[in-house]
């Protein structure tokens, strides 16, 4: 059985970008796969070091969220970054493998050191440049295969292949080179337009947002510009209101295309539309995670359970490399 390795950052909950973008492909292929999800709270502590309790809040809404769009903890084995201390042992070992040019060049983190000047001011941290090091350690110290994904995602895959080649051909065959799993949404836009919804960005629907809460977001999206007036011809190529119907109304695209083209389709009745088919959509999930989010005991063994089934496979792991790497001292 191949296996995946994926996971979420605890820095907020979940929204319609990951479950288009990773999360349903999770759910589809745990039948078929090993499938291993990390709660990556040592990532997340790279650019909220300063904010200790947010991440461990939302530890548990990231599980919540995950188990509420299907992932079954009797086939997925969920578990925390920082209860593998295996994982930072090994990225110390591959940040030799590693320049600081390669990494100042990786298009995702450059782009989220622009948008975190707030925190970073003239100069990044050395653990968030590093992180996509940290990431090929996390994903390799379980050997994975795959990585479901979204596209933010493809450069810290070339990083990670990168590493491993480089690992191989100094110590010796050890990893395999995991291949990124991209959905037909890699990339979900914002509801203010901007090409990246993000759980930082203030711009999400989340998977637990109420249907008040979902109308009023629909209803705030952005459409295309030039398309003032109700029987105005619109270019659907350019509405963040039709992208999601992508999502949303599969089976209805042509026909909203289409009006939308002729001037036939008002805004605002485009978006009750939509609004109406996210509520279907998100409406079972929000009852699921209600249902979890009082079970804390439940949550804590899910977790524990996925550390128990992480931690041998990560002590395995360690061992080889140690071994591979000349250092196994006394072993
Ligand atoms: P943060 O702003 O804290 O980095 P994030 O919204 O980028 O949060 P992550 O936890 O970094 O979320 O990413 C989890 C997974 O979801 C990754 O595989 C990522 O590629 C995917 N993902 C995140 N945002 C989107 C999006 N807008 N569209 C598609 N996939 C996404
Ligand atoms: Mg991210």
């Amino acid at each position: 059985m191949k296996r995946i390795l994926t996971g979420d950052r605890p820095t907020g909950k979940l929204h319609i970008g990951h479950y288009f973008g990773s999360l349903k492909n999770r759910v589809r292929m745990q039948d078929e796969y090993e499938t291993f999800i990390m709660i990556a709270d040592v990532q997340a502590l790279t650019d909220n070091f300063n904010n200790p309790d947010k991440v461990r809040s939302n530890v548990y809404e990231v599980l919540l969220d995950n188990l509420a769009v299907g992932i079954d903890p009797r086939k997925t084995k969920i578990f925390i970054q920082s209860m593998i201390p295996e994982i930072s042992e090994l990225t110390v070992f591959y940040s030799n493998l590693v320049t600081i040019a390669r990494l100042e060049r990786n298009p995702t983190v450059k782009q989220e050191i622009k948008q975190k000047k707030d925190l970073f001011g003239e100069s990044v941290t050395y653990g968030f440049l590093g992180y996509p090091v940290s990431q090929a350690a996390d994903i390799t110290i379980l050997n994975a295969d795959v990585v479901p994904c979204g596209d933010d995602q493809l450069p810290m895959l070339e990083q990670t292949r990168e590493i491993v080649r480089k690992f191989n051909s100094i110590y010796g065959n050890t990893f395999n080179e995991p291949e990124p799993i991209i959905s037909n949404f890699p990339r979900v836009k914002g509801l203010d337009g901007s090409s990246k919804m993000g759980k930082s960005l203030n711009n999400a629907i989340y998977l637990d947002d109420d249907s008040e809460t979902i109308r009023q977001k629909v209803m705030g999206a952005i459409t295309d510009e030039h398309k003032i007036k109700k029987d105005d011809k619109g270019n659907p190529n350019n509405c963040t209101v039709y992208f999601y119907h992508e999502m949303f109304s599969q089976n209805d695209t042509e026909d909203i295309c289409n009006e939308c083209k002729k001037g036939t389709r008002g805004c605002v009745d485009c978006k009750r539309q939509l609004a109406d088919n996210i509520i279907k959509v998100l409406g079972p999930i929000r009852e699921k995670r209600m249902e979890l989010q009082n079970n804390k005991k439940l949550l804590d063994e899910i977790l524990m359970d996925g550390y128990m089934a992480v931690k041998p496979i990560a002590t395995e792991m360690m061992k080889k490399v140690r071994n591979m790497m000349k250092i196994d001292y006394f072993s």
